[in-house]
């Protein structure tokens, strides 16, 4: 199915956002100063982007009516989470263009269909194995240690799990899932891609990503210590994708390095992303202004560094009030923007915000970062 195009005369575009979370607020603050009108529709009535938008839905994103519904008078519809309803963008994309497509979502809201459209394609990923449950686990031992993912539904490393031998498959999960082999990690970096209707493309630098022994992220920072051959194929892998997908928006890539140097794609992600967060301070454009740029068919904008950078989430420390501590000691540190979200209530180990600090030198921005640790949400 072809998508409808984007007027060059839109003027005035109201364009919806499946999702009203931290990166759907930062696509409406980027927005306003275009005079561009985004409606959010979010089941949370207290979602980020819901206070700050032009206008505010709340909606189950799953459901098919609700989704049609939304996109009544839009004129472009994209998503900042792909849990979205699929079938209805799919209806949806023969009357106004909806970036990503449905096809690409549906490829990316399945890990499976992810592995096997990276095989198909030549594009370097982990050896996998597709199972319908965990009573299909391979029982020879040279298959393990592994790593073991629901195919839908997990995010943020939960749904995600090591097997280490034939007798800890009943750990396993009662759902479909991928069985990869057990990478040996050297480092973990995202290159985020951009491309537009007219085939006009665009990368930033990679960012290097550091996870906690839960895969949960830990801090992150630009540009990743790796080599200039990893930098460039790491680039252009990346823009093959966007190029295969026929991508109209931005495109996230993470990637392994592995201890010998080798590139795997380990999932993407047709939407601004976390790993993109601190290019609203440390790069020429932020992804979201070049996420809004893809959408309205503009040309790139240049996504060179202007200073090293470095991101550390804000957590939630505990149920309750949404107090921020520590708010004094985190602003006196030179180079740091801080980003609270503006979730009504505080959880255990809840993304509340971020912190982005931009230093020279190396060292002195994992100083910083380290120093920004004490910055927390949380009941007094
Ligand atoms: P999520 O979508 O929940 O973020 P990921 O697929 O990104 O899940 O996996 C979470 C983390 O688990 C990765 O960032 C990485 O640290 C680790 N991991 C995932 N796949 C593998 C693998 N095949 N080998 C080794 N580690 C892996």
């Amino acid at each position: 199915m072809t998508n409808a195009r984007i007027k060059p005369d839109a003027g005035n575009p109201l364009i919806g956002v499946l999702g009203g979370g931290q990166l759907g607020r930062f696509l409406v603050n980027t927005a306003r100063e275009w005079d561009i009108r985004l409606s959010i529709l979010d089941p949370d009535p207290e979602a980020p982007a819901g206070r700050v938008a032009h206008r505010f839905q709340v909606g189950n994103l799953l459901d098919y009516e609700t989704v049609i519904e939304f996109a009544r008078d839009l004129d472009i519809l994209t998503v900042e989470i792909e849990n979205v309803n699929a079938d209805a963008l799919e209806a949806i994309e023969a009357r106004i263009p909806v970036r990503p497509s449905s096809q690409i979502l549906r490829m990316v809201q399945d890990k499976g269909l992810q592995k096997e459209f990276y095989r198909k394609n030549g594009i370097p990923t982990s050896e996998f194995l597709l199972i319908a449950g965990k009573l299909e686990l391979p029982e020879s031992p040279e298959r393990y240690p592994a790593i073991l993912k629901l195919r839908r539904g997990g995010y943020d490393g939960r749904g995600v799990t090591r097997i280490n031998s034939p007798a800890e498959c009943p750990n396993g999960f009662d759902m479909p899932s991928v069985l990869e082999e057990l990478v040996p990690i050297e480092k973990e970096i995202s290159v985020i891609v951009s491309r537009n209707s007219k085939g006009q493309t665009a990368a930033y630098p990679s960012v290097e990503m550091v996870f906690n022994s839960d895969h949960v992220l830990d801090y992150q920072v630009a540009p990743a210590d790796v080599s200039v051959e990893v930098e460039a194929e790491s680039k252009r892998i990346a823009l093959d994708l966007a190029e295969i997908l026929k991508l109209e928006g931005i495109l996230a890539v993470e990637m392994f390095i592995t201890k010998s140097g080798k590139i795997l794609v380990n999932e993407i992600a047709p939407r601004p992303h976390n790993s993109g967060h601190s290019t609203i301070e440390g790069n020429r454009t932020s992804q979201y202004e070049q996420h809004l740029r893809m959408l309205l068919g503009y040309p790139p904008g240049p996504t060179d560094l202007i200073q090293p950078h470095g991101l550390l989430n804000v957590l939630g420390s505990g149920a309750g009030e949404p107090v921020v501590h520590g708010m004094p000691e985190a602003l006196a540190i030179p180079g740091v923007h801080v980003h609270l979200y503006g979730k009504a209530m505080s959880k255990q180990g809840r993304k509340m915000g971020h912190v982005t600090v931009l230093a020279d030198d190396r060292a002195i921005l994992l100083d910083r970062l380290n120093q920004l640790r004490t910055l927390r949400v949380g009941p007094v």
